[in-house]
């Protein structure tokens, strides 16, 4: 499924099997993940993507054909493909750990081609082997909404009562890793939305609520997965002194302006960004460890424009798959 221009319908194209460089794998896909940035990507709302392109960059699949020099996976291994891609290496950022921000790095579904497709090549150094205990299309949401996830998440952990604004992929995920570490998990979601708010106490939310409201007691961290800069303040006011507010998403709108005494206090407002290899090695083992279960709802690969519009029109409970 070929995204020729943004704000136009993916487009259904015979492309030539890609061959494997040094260094890649060629992955048959079995099942990839519809991420909101994906949805960003062919909204026209973030920069210079390659064009045209394949999205997605939840790719779960087999190995098909190795390039050159690649020892670390064999031919039939079950890998996953996650959103970075390649980075430089030798830049400051890679140098200390933080490859997530290097200014080089290359994504997949956006500066590479990605998952909605049936054969994708990825460099190998890249790839996630994944746990046993997941189907494929159980596992490809672990791959952004998990790991983007997660990473909002790591800062956090430590926090009792933990906010969650947007209850999507990514949210029913964390909630799941909150609720294994102990936090208390408060669900915000659109108001009156109430089919997510069943979704997140299903998950073991002890409070939802839209997420304009205020919850029964102060919150000692929230994580923001809706792409609304005005849940910004909304969270800071819902946070106690000395909270940490995450935006989680790659794009958000802007944040409208807010009084200080919403910051005082030693409350943090940050975001991250990307992931490094590290957070997936940590969050593929995690998962299993705390029963972390994915919800679905798959479709074909031609069908991949309606999941976009189904995530776009926030129809989608837990993670949308499209299976070629
Ligand atoms: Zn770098
Ligand atoms: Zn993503």
């Amino acid at each position: 499924m070929l995204l020729r221009a943004p704000r136009t319908p993916l487009a259904l194209a015979d492309l030539p099997l890609p061959a494997p460089g040094p260094g890649q794998l060629r992955v048959r896909v079995a099942a990839c993940g519809v991420c909101r940035t994906d949805l960003h990507v062919a909204d026209g709302e973030l920069p210079r993507p390659k064009l045209p392109l394949v999205l997605g960059h939840e790719v779960v699949g087999r190995v098909d054909a190795l390039g050159e020099g690649v020892t670390r996976f064999a031919p039939g291994d079950r890998v996953g493909i996650p959103w970075l891609g390649w980075t430089c290496g030798v830049c400051p950022a890679c140098r200390s750990g933080r490859e997530n921000l290097c200014p080089s790095a290359r994504f997949t579904g956006y500066d590479l081609d990605g998952g909605y497709a049936e054969a994708a090549v990825v460099d190998a150094r890249y790839a996630f082997p994944l746990p046993a205990g997941y189907s494929d299309v159980e596992a490809a949401p672990l791959l952004c909404a998990g790991l983007i996830g997660y990473r909002a998440w790591a800062p956090v952990r430590e926090a009792r009562r933990l906010g969650l604004y947007g209850f999507g992929a990514a949210a029913h995920v964390v909630a799941q890793l909150a609720r294994h570490a102990g936090q208390e998990v408060f669900a915000f979601t659109r108001a009156g939305d109430a089919a997510a708010q069943a979704f997140a106490r299903s998950l073991g939310a002890a409070w939802t609520g839209g997420s304009e409201e205020r919850p029964p007691a102060p919150l000692d961290a929230a994580i923001l997965f809706a792409p609304v800069g005005a849940l910004v303040p909304a969270a800071l006011a819902a946070t106690a002194p000395g909270g940490t507010v995450v935006c989680a998403g790659i794009h958000m709108s802007d944040i409208p302006s807010f009084p200080y005494a919403l910051l005082w206090g030693e409350r943090t407002v940050r975001s991250v960004a990307n992931l490094t290899r590290r957070d997936g090695e940590e969050l593929l083992a995690l998962a299993p460890a705390a029963g972390v279960r994915t919800e679905v709802t798959t479709y074909p690969l031609a069908n991949a424009g309606r999941a976009l519009d189904d995530l776009r029109g926030g129809h989608i409970r837990g993670a949308a798959v499209v299976v070629p």
